[in-house]
């Protein structure tokens, strides 16, 4: 069974995940209304991938006999600059979530919890794929410089 304090940051980390969601949704909508088809897909992607993450840790926390409750989500911006700066802005969310995560961690270390500790340390793994993926796309674009535009779409639009 999950202590009170752990079943408390978990439910703040699902918030989280669904607020990362709801982000990346809006950033695929903006990529959408604005000519870039396969960002606007790689978006709606990594959207799914935060909601399937809360997913992970309700039922993770289910499963410990610990309460749930889907609170309020906060607005997310909806107003987005160049591709470069949107994806700018996911490295640096990243950065934040892998903060939060390890925060969450430090709580499961100080509960002596050591299923949660192994549980949360998937995800810290997964920070490290999403820092690196990100900075990847920002470093291309970078590259790019606002040229070429086309091709970058084309090429986050293989995203599965
Ligand atoms: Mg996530």
């Amino acid at each position: 069974m999950l202590s009170e304090n752990l079943v408390k940051a978990f439910n703040a980390q699902i918030n989280a995940e669904m607020w990362s969601s709801n982000l990346y949704l809006s950033m695929s909508v903006y990529f959408a209304q604005n000519g870039y088809a396969g960002m606007a897909k790689w978006m709606r992607a990594q959207s799914k991938e935060e909601l399937e993450h809360a997913y992970e840790m309700i039922d993770f926390v289910i499963k410990r006999g610990g309460n749930i409750e889907i609170g309020q989500v906060n607005v997310v911006p909806s107003a987005w600059g160049s591709p470069l700066e949107v994806f700018e802005h996911v490295y640096q969310h990243e950065c934040h979530v892998s903060k939060l995560i390890d925060d969450l961690l430090d709580v499961a270390i100080k509960e002596n919890d050591k299923a949660a500790q192994n549980f949360i340390n998937g995800f810290v793994n997964e920070q490290v794929e999403e820092e690196d993926t990100a900075q990847a796309i920002v470093d291309r674009l970078k590259m790019l410089n606002g040229h070429n535009l086309v091709y970058i779409d084309d090429k986050l639009g293989e995203r599965k």
